[in-house]
């Protein structure tokens, strides 16, 4: 069997175009989605990430502040930042980005942001939210990933998921989206004793580890679906997923490449989050 694979990248087009097609609606009503984006000091993989989501919301026309901040920008300061673009109508997002210097404690800085602008959805009330199945900011990873699903005709119900992984920003919610899809979820994690015995009952594995081969051909049943979230790099240096891709290609129904599957994704659900953010505030 040859997998089908699942076009991250012509996906987060489409999603695009339609947000765009959303923001002009806004717009025509004098109201432009703004998206702030703070980034503490200089890690260069940051840095790249901040570019690319700047430059995804002006191609949607959404309005967008880059805060480059020094890495010797003291908690209090960041902290007095975030309130001030609370307050702020013209911004109806805020992101900063991921990881922060040590000094600075990551968990206080979420929870400073209000959860009307929580577009990463890792404020615990978005988090909290999802749990108990209420409205809220999905966290944009595992809410492409659901997309993708969702692209391909895939209904979670009566499926069976699992999820490698346990991160609050990528394997809970990814496993509480797919419950609340009604699949019925296993979450497998560094501790899990046999992988292979897991994954090779599952319908759909989500891998979420930063590990190249964690999903090899003979822990996948033919015909699955396959979403490879991990980014690594190869003994090249090239980009690749947790998923021997091409030996599991060979089982699998459908599979995400990487680069090219969940990581435009991504990107593209922070703009529909954004987007959302700015539909909330225009009516309120
Ligand atoms: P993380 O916080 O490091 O979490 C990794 C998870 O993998 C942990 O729950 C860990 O278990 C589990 N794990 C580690 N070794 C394992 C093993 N041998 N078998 C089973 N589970 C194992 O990472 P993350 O932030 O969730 O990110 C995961 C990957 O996705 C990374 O490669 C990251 O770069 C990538 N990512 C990609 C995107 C994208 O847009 N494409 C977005 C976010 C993240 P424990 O909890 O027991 O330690």
């Amino acid at each position: 069997m040859s997998a089908q694979i699942i076009d991250g990248n012509a996906l987060a087009k489409q999603v695009r175009s339609a947000v765009a097609q959303q923001v002009a609606a806004l717009r025509s009503r004098g109201i432009q989605p703004g998206l702030a984006v703070i980034v503490v000091g200089d890690d260069p993989a940051s840095q790249v990430y901040v570019k690319h989501k700047v430059a995804d919301c002006e191609g949607v026309g959404m309005h967008s502040v880059l805060d480059r901040q020094p890495a010797t920008l003291s908690e209090d300061a960041l902290l007095e930042r975030i309130r001030a673009l609370n307050a702020d109508p013209d911004i109806h997002g805020i992101l900063v980005q991921l990881p922060l210097p040590a000094h600075i404690d990551a968990a206080k800085v979420i929870e400073t942001i209000s959860p009307a602008k929580d577009v990463d959805g890792f404020h615990v009330a978005s988090a909290g939210a999802l749990m108990i199945g209420r409205p809220g900011f999905r966290a944009c990873t595992p809410y492409g990933c659901m997309k993708m699903l969702q692209s391909i005709g895939c209904d979670p119900r009566g499926k069976h998921a699992v999820v490698i992984g346990r991160s609050n920003i990528v394997g809970k919610p990814m496993a509480m989206l797919l419950l609340q899809a009604n699949a019925t979820v296993t979450i497998c994690h560094s501790a899990t004793a046999d992988l292979a015995a897991h994954t090779r009952q599952a319908d759909i594995v989500v891998a979420a580890v930063g590990r190249r081969n964690v999903l090899t051909a003979d822990m996948v049943k033919p015909g699955a679906v396959i979403i490879d979230v991990g980014m690594n790099r190869d003994e090249a240096g090239k980009l690749c997923g947790d998923v021997d891709f091409a030996a599991v290609s060979e089982v699998a129904g459908w599979i995400t490449p990487v680069p090219g599957g969940v990581g435009p994704m991504t990107r593209a659900m922070l703009l529909v989050n954004t987007l959302e953010a700015a539909q909330a505030a225009a009516r309120s």
